[in-house]
């Protein structure tokens, strides 16, 4: 309760909203950001800050969901600095205009791709890595010479704080500004003009955002979540896969947007697959998850609530121990949870693993299609063809063989989903991409002008189909 008065007091008003943009945007317009020296001293400007600031967030990220300090280096600190290195080491290269090739109609001719910066942006962040999700956003847009107005999480407070000092401390607002706040803040944001939202939540509020966007025909990158099935073939290495998928599931007690939501599975695999993810699970927290200091904690009473009301949807095959002052779900496995239930309509996001029977890949497959196309898709096959029929046959945002959530760490392909998991990806080079606008550009000299394209046209037919 203190929290939520907290925050509605710290919402800026309106009027204040609109400064910081007109000043971003004055600023902007001042073209200081087109260089690649004002890109790379921002970049490191940023590395530093992160570094400095490497312990508060630990702590912040600590308070904010339990994370140990191990997960939340593996999961967010970690691959800030690799995207911040990967940014500083290949800016240069990104910001090259890239060549094409010109049509025989228009020789002599050059033809280019030239990234502008699209200029004044607004990143909205969520609560589940409130650190990673606010900062990988944050390293495109200065790489692409863009200012940004970053507003993270009301639901991870301690970590929007640090965010907001540590970037207070390395950048001027008119370079990077962050706004703390919830959903007044969010939608006083979401009135003005910009130039790009890049927004990371969930697909309802997605939408608000599209819709906000739209009044200003302004580009979004929006990534969304959904539910991302595990299929489970028989052929399957069943041992590893029920730790992967147990990994992927229990990794911040489930509050991960590309987490496993549920598993199709080959009935008579459950019976074996349930024992062993419940190895796994107490390979990883120990007997008493409770005690376990790896282990998460749900973000806030309402989500721990929320969570609790899916986990009676179905039969709990292991799990379901809670603590509701604590926040504590403890990993649980559900079986013959029906399929119009809110457990397998809704994103779970939580520690709950549904496993659905599922006698072929054909069914599995048509399980998936008949579904809004998820954020990730994981299958597990020794056969590597029935992984291949699966990649091929089904759409995700993205997809992994034999493994989970592991793609997101590849910094060379781009990140992000497809119809309602989101639109538009980043991470690497992606990132520059998604702030910068691809102008088309052809250079021309003055010599040589072929007259064929000029009127009058007659007796030019013949001519036109051999050149064009
Ligand atoms: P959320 O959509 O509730 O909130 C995200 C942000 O939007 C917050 O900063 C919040 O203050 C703001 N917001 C909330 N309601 C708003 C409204 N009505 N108008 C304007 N702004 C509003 O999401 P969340 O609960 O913070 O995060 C969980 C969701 O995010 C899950 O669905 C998850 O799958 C998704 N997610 C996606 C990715 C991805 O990379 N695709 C990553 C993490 C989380």
């Amino acid at each position: 309760m203190a929290r939520s008065i907290s925050n509605l007091a710290a919402v800026p008003p309106s009027s204040d909203m609109k400064a910081l943009v007109e000043k971003q945007r004055a600023y902007f317009e001042t073209r200081v950001t087109l260089p690649l020296q004002w890109r790379r001293e921002r970049l490191l400007a940023l590395q530093r800050a992160a570094h400095k600031y490497e312990a508060e967030i630990l702590s912040a990220l600590k308070a904010d969901l339990s994370k140990s300090p191990e997960e939340a280096y593996l999961t967010e600190v970690g691959n800030i600095y690799g995207e911040l290195k990967t940014a500083l080491k290949n800016v240069k290269a990104w910001m090259e205009p890239r060549r094409g090739s010109a049509p025989l109609i228009i020789q002599p001719a050059r033809a280019y791709q030239y990234a502008d910066p699209l200029g004044v942006t607004l990143i909205i962040s969520p609560w589940n890595y409130p650190y990673q999700l606010s900062m990988a956003p944050l390293i495109g847009a200065l790489a692409a010479g863009c200012t940004a107005v970053l507003k993270p999480s009301e639901l991870s407070p301690a970590t929007s704080g640090v965010l907001k000092r540590m970037l207070g401390e390395a950048f001027p607002e008119e370079v990077v500004s962050v706004v703390e706040g919830g959903v007044e803040a969010s939608q006083a944001l979401l009135a003005e003009r910009w130039d790009l939202i890049f927004f990371t939540g969930g697909t309802q509020v997605g939408r608000v955002v599209a819709e906000a966007a739209a009044r200003h025909l302004t580009p979004t990158v929006l990534e969304l979540g959904g539910k991302s099935p595990c299929i489970v073939d028989r052929s399957a290495d069943l041992e590893v896969t029920a730790r992967r998928i147990a990994w992927g599931k229990y990794v911040n007690a489930g509050q991960t947007c590309v987490a496993p939501d549920y598993v199709l599975i080959p009935p008579e695999l459950k019976g074996r697959f349930i024992d062993l993810v419940q190895k796994a699970v107490r390979s990883f927290y120990g007997a008493d998850v409770s005690t376990s200091g790896d282990y998460g904690r749900i973000v806030s009473p309402r989500h721990y609530e929320r969570i609790a009301a899916l986990a009676a949807d179905g039969q709990i095959a292991f799990g379901g121990e809670r603590d509701a002052p604590s926040r504590y779900f403890a990993p649980t496995v559900i079986t013959d949870a029906p399929l119009s239930s809110p457990l397998m309509q809704e994103e779970i996001f939580g520690p709950l693993l549904p496993l659905v029977d599922c006698p072929s890949i054909d069914d599995a497959i048509r399980f998936v299609r008949a579904r809004p196309k998820p954020l990730a898709l994981y299958s597990f096959a020794r056969d590597a063809a029935v992984n291949e029929r699966v990649l091929t046959e089904t759409s995700s945002g993205g997809a992994v063989a034999n493994d989970v959530c592991v793609h997101f760490a590849v910094e060379g392909l781009p990140f992000g989903g497809v119809g309602e998991s989101g639109i538009g990806g980043y991470h690497g080079q992606a990132s520059f991409d998604a702030f910068s606008h691809k102008k088309s550009v052809v250079k021309r000299p003055f010599t040589l002008d072929m007259k064929l394209r000029y009127p009058p046209y007659g007796g030019k037919l013949g001519l036109l189909k051999r050149f064009l």
